[in-house]
């Protein structure tokens, strides 16, 4: 084989000496509910094109994270930036941010009374107003590349969930996310539909799609993963590539969960 050293088109190949410009920056965010401290302290930068993959016990804060991330939750001190803009209260700037931060979440949450094609054409025409003709002609392409062009048509009930949770990936990248965020996007799925939707995230990590993805699927982090991201009781643990951590976990509560999972 040639002894060049390729840059690699697979994420968990990039060799890490060229610094990302940094896409999500989270710097000290603390929330409570009631009187559960549910993110103590988290710092996290994730770079352009990186791909992150959180991982934890259940009731760590992940999706709590995922959802401040979004603004779907309030924080109570810290920041969180966005491509350098930092996360705005309300209002119609929360609307652009949403745009620009996708997120898939277990359900799959589609518009059960609208097509697969309307459901994907919606956001696009009413916050990124585009003509009619110019959505309909990127969910056709949105549709293909998630694999479920045949279904156009038909409504959300008719499809599989596999299909539902890829029809909800093409309509967040309708909308042009600089940062798509996945909260256990398979686990609501039957087992032999899960590997459908890892490979269109696998797909989209390979081209290079700033990502944040909440998992149980071992594979698809060490597969897909720059870098894991482990927390527990609100707090981020420990932080290495799927090598580091899968081979040599630091904490006791990483072994502990690893323990338990592998
Ligand atoms: P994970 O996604 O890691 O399982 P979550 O972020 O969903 O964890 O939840 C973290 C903790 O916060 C859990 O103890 C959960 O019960 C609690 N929690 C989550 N959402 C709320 C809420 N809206 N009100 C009160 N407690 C909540
Ligand atoms: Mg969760």
């Amino acid at each position: 084989m040639d002894d060049v050293k390729t840059s690699s088109a697979v994420p968990g190949d990039r060799t890490p000496d060229t610094p990302r410009e940094p896409m999500v920056v989270i710097d000290g965010v603390n929330k409570h509910f009631g009187d559960l401290h549910v993110l103590r302290d988290i710092n996290l930068t994730v770079g352009r094109g990186e791909v992150v993959v959180v991982l934890g016990p259940s009731g760590s804060g992940k999706s709590t994270l995922c959802r401040a991330i979004n603004r779907l939750e309030t924080i109570e001190s810290g920041t969180i930036s966005i491509d350098g803009k930092q996360l705005p209260e309300e209002g119609k700037p929360l609307a652009q941010l949403r745009a620009d931060v996708g997120m898939v979440f277990q359900s799959f949450n589609l518009f059960a009374h609208k097509t697969i094609r309307d459901n994907v054409t919606l956001g696009p025409i009413k916050v990124r107003k585009k003509s009619k003709s110019e959505a309909d002609q990127q969910a056709t392409q949105l549709l293909e590349r998630v694999g479920v062009e045949a279904q156009a048509d038909k409504y959300p009930a008719q499809l599989s969930g596999g299909q539902q949770q890829r029809v909800a990936i093409a309509r967040s990248l309708a909308m042009g996310p600089k940062v798509m965020l996945f909260d256990e996007p398979t686990s609501a799925l039957d087992p032999e539909m899960v590997n459908e939707v890892l490979d269109v995230m696998v797909g989209l990590a390979k081209e290079g799609m700033t990502m944040i993805v909440v998992t149980h699927e071992m594979g698809f982090a060490r597969k897909a993963a720059d870098r894991v991201v482990f927390m527990a009781d609100g707090q981020i643990v420990e932080v290495g590539t799927p090598q580091e951590f899968f081979t040599s976990p630091k904490s006791e509560r990483a072994k502990d969960f690893l323990g338990k999972i592998l």
